[in-house]
């Protein structure tokens, strides 16, 4: 594994794996050919590692008489449910040793789809509000990682939060192999002070007061809640208003330098964007130039300025 990238979990038919119901694969491209540039993956294909062949006849969520949610093949009415959960549950811990960013799931599947997939009821009527069995008992085992399906990928909003909570969970992963020392956590805090902001005032309040008395705990106590709470935050999405925030945030940083003139021309492409007339990669990029302009050195080591490599143009469309 090479530490500069992201470890990311991944459904194995997404990486184009022949390993589906019917042989075929489910491949996405985006996941694969632009992400794959950053990231190793760690795939999985539950269906296939529990032992199932490939092909193999479809498998269903079905409800029992008791109101509990079953595996099974759609046409034998085999319930392998007890079989694959106790895999998964292997799996699982397996994968904790792998020290994860995130993980992609398969949307609909019944074994990897992470939200609404079809549950049948006694009547054979499909409702979509189930989880596939692998993947509920991944997000119980790990339920601050960042998670998404490929589906769910295709929202731009949806997409570029998280990616740039895999991006930071890697960054926060890297200061602790490279130091691992209060130090180097300080550091990664005050980088990443206006990318949390932008997640939750809240939580960037609540980081904040932890770190000021970080000294104060055991380091080991200090660096799990750091990052059980830093994990809160990446869940909480980004919004419009969030953003708008954190852009008028760091307009302060520049009262003393801005002439009223660039002051006023910021105010007004921050006002486009919250018409939803430009992305936000118009108010960051001015931001950005005035940074440079006025060699603003607090600005200049903020992780939400530069959130994740140019090249995948994630605020071009947010
Ligand atoms: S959705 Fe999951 S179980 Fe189905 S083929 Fe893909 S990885 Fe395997």
């Amino acid at each position: 594994m090479d530490k500069q990238k992201l470890r990311l979990g991944v459904s194995s038919c997404l990486l184009g794996a022949e390993v589906r119901y019917d042989g075929g694969h489910k491949l996405d491209r985006y996941l694969r050919d632009v992400i794959g540039i950053y990231a190793d993956f760690v795939p999985v294909c539950p269906e296939v590692e529990v032992g199932l062949p490939t092909p193999r006849e479809t498998l269903r969520l079905v409800k029992d008489e008791q109101g509990r949610t079953r595996l099974v093949f759609a046409k034998s009415g085999e319930d392998i449910t007890e079989r694959m959960e106790s895999w998964a549950r292997q799996r699982v811990e397996q994968l904790a040793g792998e020290d994860l960013d995130g993980y992609v799931f398969t949307s609909k599947s019944p074994s990897s789809g992470m939200e609404r997939v079809r549950v049948y009821d006694r009547n054979g009527v499909p409702h979509k509000d189930g989880v596939g069995v692998f993947a509920r008992i991944f997000m119980e085992r790990f339920p601050l990682l960042p998670v998404e399906e490929e589906g769910r990928l295709n929202d731009p909003r949806l997409r570029e939060n998280f990616i740039a909570s895999i991006f930071t969970l890697q960054r926060f992963r890297r200061a602790l192999e490279e130091d691992g020392g209060y130090g180097s956590l300080v550091d990664f805090h005050t980088r990443h002070k206006l990318l949390l902001l932008s997640h939750s005032q809240q939580h960037y309040r609540e980081m904040g007061s932890l770190v000021a008395r970080g000294r104060e705990l055991s380091f080991a106590d200090f660096l799990e809640r750091y990052k059980n709470l830093l994990m809160k935050t990446l869940k909480l999405k980004t919004t419009l208003k969030k953003q708008i925030n954190v852009l008028h945030h760091v307009l302060g940083y520049f009262k003393k330098d801005l002439s009223a003139d660039e002051k006023q021309e910021v105010l007004e492409v921050i006002e486009n964007y919250r018409q939803e007339l430009v992305p936000l990669i118009v108010p960051i990029t001015l931001l950005n130039h005035y940074v440079r302009k006025y060699d603003q050195a607090y600005l200049k080591q903020q992780v939400y300025l530069n959130p994740h490599p140019k090249e995948l143009k994630l605020l071009n469309h947010v």
